[in-house]
């Protein structure tokens, strides 16, 4: 994830929960992308703070750094260095066609080249560790078929270098949508005061904006003409608590907005109260999140850069050996 805006539920209920849960199964990265961030200006001692909140919050979430290694993009040069060299095997128009990019520079006076080529630098997070598994939501998938498409190009151009990811791991998690507006996604980067849960908003804040949640004027639940803003209530609680579809109808069902939104606002309350508590606990040891970076650099640096070594060799590229 970028370590840009605040982290909010739809990052955690979509994503970040899911890569607690997968941990285990595979040898995982999770890795914090500050070159993807300054794609859009950021200030830089709010990037500096933001990147030691993310690593912060991907542990109070449970990522166990034992397992799984946890790292910042710049601190591995080799993630920039293999981006220039993708970026040299990757059509233009490859790049034009990207439905993120579109989106990012449509409102843009002056759009960053950086913007242009951020999913070569995507790519280059990928195959610099021969990937096989992406876990990414649908809005990912396609800069993980580029990142197919510029690995093959490679390998056909210069022989077989990259492992080709075979799949982007489907997100079972939620999909979330703003508290404002539920016809947009929950987005770190919209501006609306009640628009998205931020991880770490008070019980206060986080009861306040689910009351002025966005619903209809119907009197209360009824399962058979869900309202996206009432299906978005209904999904947030099925998330947090686990519930399943039945628990959810016989519960729910004929309920009165004011008091689904109580409790909901329960659920989301209870539900990151650990995650709070944690990171208070990690964030308050000198130095405890900036070793486990070090660490997790440290323990990745030696794969990414055999890879770029390779990559070098195989381009015809000076090496020192
Ligand atoms: P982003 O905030 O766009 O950097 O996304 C980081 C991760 O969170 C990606 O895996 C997204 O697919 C996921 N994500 C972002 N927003 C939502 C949302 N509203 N609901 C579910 N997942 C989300």
């Amino acid at each position: 994830m970028q370590p840009s805006g605040n982290l909010h539920i739809g990052n955690y209920l979509g994503a970040l929960k899911n890569w607690v849960a997968i941990q285990h199964d595979y040898e995982a990265i999770f890795c914090i992308v500050d070159l993807h961030a300054v794609t859009e200006y950021q200030d830089p001692a709010e990037l500096r703070s933001k990147i030691r909140e993310l690593a912060a919050l991907y542990l109070a979430a449970g990522i166990d750094s034992k397992v799984t290694t946890v790292m910042v993009q710049s601190a591995v040069p080799a993630h920039a260095e293999l981006a220039w060299m993708l970026t040299c095997v990757t059509p233009f128009g490859w790049l034009g066609r990207m439905t993120q990019f579109k989106v990012k520079s449509a409102d843009k006076e002056t759009v960053l080249d950086g913007l242009f080529q951020y999913p070569v630098l995507m790519a280059a997070d990928i195959l610099l560790y021969q990937a096989a598994v992406v876990p990414v939501g649908d809005d990912q998938t396609q800069h993980v078929e580029l990142t197919r498409d510029i690995a093959q190009r490679f390998n056909s151009l210069y022989g077989e270098t990259f492992v080709v990811p075979e799949t982007s791991l489907p997100m079972v998690g939620a999909r979330i949508m703003g508290l404002d507006d539920p016809t947009r996604k929950m987005s770190k980067s919209a501006t609306g005061a009640g628009h998205a849960i931020a991880l770490l908003d008070s019980p206060e804040v986080i009861r306040k904006k689910i009351m002025r949640a966005t619903t209809d004027s119907a009197p209360g639940v009824d399962f058979a003409v869900l309202s996206p803003g009432v299906e978005n209530l209904l999904s947030i609680h099925q998330a947090f608590t686990g519930w399943s579809s039945e628990q959810m109808r016989a519960h729910f069902a004929g309920m009165r907005y004011g008091d689904l939104k109580k409790q909901v606002a329960e659920a989301t309350v209870a539900g990151l109260d650990p995650l709070q508590r944690r990171y208070q606990e990690i964030v308050s040891e000198p130095g405890y999140v900036e070793r486990i970076l070090r660490e997790g650099a440290a323990r990745v640096e030696p794969v990414a850069d055999a890879t770029v070594e390779l990559v070098k060799r195989r381009m015809g590229l000076f090496t020192a050996s």
